[in-house]
């Protein structure tokens, strides 16, 4: 009876509306209670998804809200409520939000870069989610150029396509894909180049043991994670100074990976090398995603 009284509806609206019933994947759920003669409408979510590339250090991906008031502003964020005045959701999330008419907006990245962290190469995959948009037909090629232009030289974005679900759900699985870092690291004294090949040898094809590192346990549980690098390659800057490009399974924390994190990271360039290190600027190069969650 059910079934039958959602064919009878879907044919009358769509007479009234000239639209088809997609039954499948519905834009909008209309719930009628025969019973009591209520009608409600459900508007479902818009997905966009596409790649972001970060270009500057200090954006952090989503938005930070102030620690103190929770985002009512107060004298600590001048305020803004937020601890950084922009991010990559809302340098995306706005101009998204604007031309989809929607009420709030949802970012969701597979994976995450640290804020003084880059990302380039070809970006990281993402889509955004407007909640209850007013318009679903966007023109994804200009909404790319309005978020390039006011996000110019800090954030851009390329490959806008309408998704599903599903895809957002693989987009989130992809947070354990494989990464390419480029990291600058400087040593506490100078460093033979020998010392160095062995590096690069030791750390290709290596299991690294990583304890949660100190600076994201209050968020992280504590436990040891088992993480592969699949090469490794060592470039002298300096005499105290080197450019890694590591290639790696997604997880792995390349900070503690140079610091060696008070020995909960091992081995770790310091370990190797017996001496201290510390990483000056990290990118991420690229991360690799299957062919299932590619965007
Ligand atoms: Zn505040």
């Amino acid at each position: 009876m059910r079934n039958e009284f959602s064919r009878e509806i879907g044919k009358e609206i769509s007479k009234v509306t000239k639209k088809v019933v997609d039954y499948k994947r519905p834009e909008i759920v209309i719930l009628v209670n025969p019973f009591s003669g209520q009608v409600h409408l459900q508007v479902n979510s818009l997905l966009i998804a596409g790649r972001y590339r970060k270009l500057v250090r200090g954006i952090p991906q989503s938005k930070w809200l102030c620690a103190e008031c929770r985002g009512n502003g107060c004298s600590r964020c001048n305020g803004t409520g937020k601890l950084y005045p922009e991010s990559v959701e809302e340098l995306i999330g706005e101009p998204t939000l604007e031309v989809t008419e929607g009420e709030t907006i949802a970012f969701h990245g597979a994976g995450r870069e640290d804020i003084d962290a880059r990302m380039l190469g070809q970006g990281r995959p993402f889509a955004v989610e407007t909640k209850k948009p007013k318009r679903r037909f966007i023109d994804l090629n200009s909404l790319t150029q309005t978020v390039n232009k006011r996000a110019k030289g800090k954030v851009e974005i390329s490959n806008l396509q309408f998704v599903t679900k599903d895809t957002v759900r693989a987009l989130k699985r992809a947070e354990g894909a494989q990464k390419l870092y480029k990291v600058t690291v400087e040593f506490g004294k100078s460093v033979r180049k020998q010392k160095l090949s062995e590096l690069a040898e030791t750390l290709t094809n290596a299991v690294i043991h990583q304890k949660t590192p100190r600076r994201v346990l209050h968020r992280r549980a504590n436990l040891v994670r088992e993480k592969y690098i699949y090469k490794a390659k060592v470039k002298r800057l300096k005499p105290d100074k080197i450019e890694m490009q590591i290639h790696c399974q997604g997880g792995l924390y390349i900070k503690e990976l140079i610091t060696g994190d008070e020995g909960r990271t091992t081995p770790s360039v310091a370990e190797i090398l017996n001496v201290e290190a510390k990483p000056l600027e990290l990118d991420v190069l690229n991360v690799i995603t299957t062919k299932e969650e590619a965007i």
